[in-house]
């Protein structure tokens, strides 16, 4: 690094989707020449990707752009937020320049404009990782196969900040997955808004990859990415029929038994108040027949407690669908009114107190299903990737659980092994989320 190389400090804030826009942008800039710097001391800029899903994350946002502001004083702001700039400028008068989500190009164009490179990078010198800059481990990466969605969930302001869904051609895919997997990584988590709905805007498209045609869809993704034999993990999934082409894929081990589907709530009604996608389907009877034919499946869902509108009797419909579906990892947020968000104009808004009351309910009947699946697992032998090490053992994850929103498995003493090693573990013990392992061959 050159003393005239200019250094970017960035804050990323919300989502694996807008960490990959983070990842975007860092690895335009270092190709650029700029450097990144983990201080608003030693920063020339500050860059702040803000999240603007629910009020607290706005809040959250704010602070820190007012923080950056404060440390540094010259803070760049994209994403979620810098939808509506006028937010942010308002409070935030001194920002050098607001641009929405995916706005790469002007968020690197603006470190340009106010902290121009001296020295013409030189590409020779200084290059760049061919995988580009990650903000995850080495082991693990997201990779976003769409942006926007197109869905109007009537509680969601997601589709007026990013667009309607747009998918990247299925070869940059797989290009990009390859590339991950040639630098180390073992896990690709595949995320967008919704998933499920791969290749529609483009009527499934005939993309190439490795000089074979193939569509951009799902089905078709999930077998490639499976060619790669490293874990596929799938996120944000909506339970439509042909969810059920990729659960023998899962019941083969080409692809992770793995399925995050946010169900959002269990009672038709409120389902068709919130406009979820596929909120006709008999999701349970859907849920049976995938563990009929791959029993390992773990399932992963959110809820939403207090819609407004939500009765007692549709809320005691989502416990008992909650019983019945033994779903594996689930969370559960109270509603809050988003600015802009339709479900604000619905009649029936639920008092606070009413919330909090069946948060509570229903926390404590999924806590109950969560312990007793994860009990299940005492005596198994499974697949482990380490994610960390210290002093104290290595800590890692199994096929069930995704990185930063599921369990651990603790597996105390082990501090001879590595980020990224796949272990095979005997489990010893459980609790709701976690559970303790010792290596089945302790040589390995
Ligand atoms: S599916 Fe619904 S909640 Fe998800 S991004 Fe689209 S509109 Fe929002």
């Amino acid at each position: 690094m050159s003393d005239s190389q200019k250094k970017v400090g960035f804050i990323s804030l919300g989502c694996p989707k807008a960490l990959v826009d983070s990842e975007r942008i860092l690895t335009q800039l270092k190709i650029d020449g700029y450097d990144i710097v983990p201080t608003y001391q030693d920063a020339d800029v500050v860059v702040v990707n803000t999240c603007g899903f629910i009020d607290d994350a706005k809040r959250e946002s704010l602070e820190t752009i007012g923080e950056a502001l404060h440390e540094n004083g010259k803070v760049i702001v994209t994403g979620c937020m810098g939808g509506d700039a006028e937010q942010i400028t308002s409070i935030h008068p001194g920002v050098l320049s607001v641009t929405g989500p995916q706005a790469y190009e002007e968020v690197v164009g603006a470190v340009h404009k106010y902290v121009p490179q001296i020295k013409t990078h030189d590409p020779f010198t200084d290059l760049v990782p061919p995988q580009g800059i990650k903000l995850t481990p080495r082991h693990y990466a997201y990779l976003k196969i769409s942006e926007g969605c197109n869905h109007r969930c009537t509680f969601c302001i997601i589709p007026s900040l990013r667009g309607d869904l747009v998918s990247r051609p299925i070869g940059d895919v797989m290009e990009e997955a390859e590339r991950l997997v040639k630098a180390g990584v073992q896990e690709l988590l595949v995320i967008s808004q919704d998933t499920s709905a791969y290749g529609v805007d483009t009527k499934y498209r005939t993309g190439f990859w490795q000089g074979t045609p193939i569509k951009t869809r799902m089905k078709e993704l999930c077998a490639a990415l499976g060619e790669f034999g490293v874990w596929v993990r799938l996120h944000y999934v909506y339970p439509y029929p042909h969810v059920d082409d990729i659960i023998p894929m899962m019941a083969d081990g080409k692809i992770l038994p793995y399925l995050d589907i946010p169900f959002q709530h269990g009672s038709p009604s409120v389902l068709k108040a919130m406009k979820r996608p596929a909120h006709a389907e008999n999701t349970l009877e859907r849920i049976h027949k995938w563990r009929a034919i791959c029993p390992d499946l773990t399932l992963r869902s959110t809820f939403i407690t207090g819609f407004p509108g939500e009765t007692e009797q549709d809320f005691e419909i989502m416990l008992n669908w909650l019983e019945e579906a033994q779903l594996d990892r689930v969370g559960c947020f109270k509603y809050s009114a988003v600015e802009g968000a339709k479900a604000n104009e619905i009649d029936g808004a639920v008092p606070e107190e009413v919330k909090q009351e069946r948060f509570e309910r229903f926390m404590e009947v999924q806590s109950r299903i969560s312990a007793k699946r994860l009990q299940t697992k005492i005596g198994k032998t499974m697949e482990v990737i380490i994610d960390e090490v210290d002093e104290e053992g290595a800590i890692g994850r199994t096929a069930a659980d995704a990185p930063e929103i599921d369990g651990l498995v603790f597996l105390n003493g082990e501090t001879e092994l590595m980020p990224g090693d796949l272990v095979t573990a005997k489990i010893f013990q459980a609790d709701e989320h976690d559970l303790w392992a010792e290596l089945a061959h302790p040589e390995q």
